[in-house]
């Protein structure tokens, strides 16, 4: 027999960042929540999404000023972001001084940093876990896999698949906080998906000694080397690189907080246009090499030029964004900040991936009647601070066109 159903004035999907922080906000307004999450295979049934897996890394304006639109103005944004901070438990954490600079290095290269605040991950699992209690307190939190949305006028019916069972969530208002790996629940739906952010492609290359990195390191945790359409990504990164499953391959992600560790990397990313076109591409040519692609990524180079890249690498990316790979790499190891002549790895493919977005402009609402996307899913944020400010202004949202 089928359970009864859930029933809920507001049904969140997704347990990352921006579903548990919408979620405190909504309980502390008084809504009856219900928290759906199908948690991610390595989190051992956790709530946390990719904030478990990531930098660790929140970073402060002017990184995420796609919000500022949700807000209405930069001045709500800080005081939104002053109050999640307080939630997350880190206030007073922030660098006291504003290291926010952006300058010319020369060459058409720029420098750019942000103010953050790292954690390690001991800290983060400690921020997840007292959060995911708060909310197991005042809310109701269901394992399991949102399969299906179907609107009965003024409400929402939401097919949710457990291990052992079947259930109903029943909701006035559903708030998609799915992140990255949603496949597509709102475009069965009904929902017209909206642009959203670029996609990146590029490599993680892993020192053995983190000493090869510790130049570019030093300019902080949140420094960006930027030159046209490439850059520097994670410069906070002393730790073993993790590869994580995607669609049919494993990609390169990196748990960077590790100060512990000997080894270091960084990323290099690259901005591509067509990017639904090319991450089919990518994936393609990834599913065809893959074998090789692994093997490459796990040899030690120890030539002393420069970056070559493996062969791999353009049957990926092709030739000429390869080359602009290349010539970055190149070029910041000519300003002293890397020592590429120590071994290193090359990791591939990292992909800061195209997913679909859904929130409407200016706002966290969809094209469908009562659904809000936030976090990763909105399109106007990206980043851990960035998913938990959305998951905030989103319950912010709601109340306000309650009222
Ligand atoms: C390797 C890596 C490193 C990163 N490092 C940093 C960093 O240092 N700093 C930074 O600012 N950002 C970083 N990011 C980005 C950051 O992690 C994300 O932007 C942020 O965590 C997004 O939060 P979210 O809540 O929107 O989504 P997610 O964290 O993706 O959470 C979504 C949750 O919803 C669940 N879910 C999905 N589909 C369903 C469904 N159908 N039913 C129920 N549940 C579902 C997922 O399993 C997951 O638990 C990193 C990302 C990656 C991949």
């Amino acid at each position: 027999m089928r359970p009864e159903p859930y029933e809920a004035n507001v049904a969140v999907i997704g347990g990352g960042l921006a579903g548990i922080i919408a979620t405190v906000r909504l309980i502390q307004t008084g809504a009856r929540v219900v928290l759906i999450d199908n948690p991610l295979p390595e989190s051992a049934g956790r709530l946390g999404g990719f904030a478990r897996f990531s930098g660790a890394k929140f970073s402060f304006p002017p990184a995420g000023m796609g919000l500022v639109s949700v807000a209405g103005s930069i001045d709500r944004l800080n005081q939104v972001i002053e109050k999640v901070i307080c939630e997350l438990g880190l206030t007073g954490r922030q660098h006291s001084e504003s290291i926010d600079q952006s300058h010319d290095l020369g060459g058409g290269f720029t420098f750019r940093r942000y103010q953050s605040i790292v954690l390690s991950l001991q800290e983060m699992e400690a921020v997840l876990n007292r959060l995911s209690t708060e909310i197991g307190r005042r809310a109701v939190v269901v394992k399991g896999k949102a399969t299906r949305l179907d609107y009965i006028p003024g409400r929402w019916s939401i097919h949710v698949r457990a291990d052992s069972h079947d259930f109903l969530v029943n909701a006035d208002t559903v708030f998609y906080a799915a992140g990255r790996l949603s496949e597509g629940l709102l475009l069965q739906a009904g929902a017209l998906p909206t642009e959203g952010k670029g996609m990146d492609i590029g490599v993680r290359l892993e020192f053995d000694n983190k000493a090869s990195i510790e130049r570019l390191a030093a300019l902080g945790p949140d420094a960006k080397i930027i030159h046209g359409r490439v850059r520097t990504f994670c410069l906070n990164s002393p730790g073993i690189v993790h590869r994580y499953p995607f669609k049919n391959i494993t990609i390169a992600g990196g748990i960077v907080a590790d100060a512990s560790s000997e080894r270091a990397n960084i990323g290099l990313l690259l901005r591509v246009s067509n990017k639904e076109q090319r991450l089919k591409e990518i994936l393609k040519a990834a599913e065809k090499c893959y074998p090789q692609l692994l093997s490459e990524s796990s040899r030690t180079s120890r030539e002393s030029d420069v970056f070559t890249p493996p062969s791999v690498l353009e049957r990926l990316y092709g030739s000429d964004d390869v080359a602009q790979l290349a010539a970055f790499l190149k070029e910041i190891s000519n300003l002293g900040l890397i020592d590429s002549s120590q071994p290193y790895r090359v990791h591939m493919p990292l992909l800061d991936w195209h997913w679909h977005t859904f929130s409407l402009s200016g706002s966290h609402k969809t094209s469908l009647p009562s659904v809000y996307a936030l976090g990763d899913s909105s399109g106007h944020a990206r980043g851990l601070l960035q998913a938990a400010v959305s998951g905030w202004l989103a319950a912010e949202e709601l109340n306000a066109n309650h009222c």
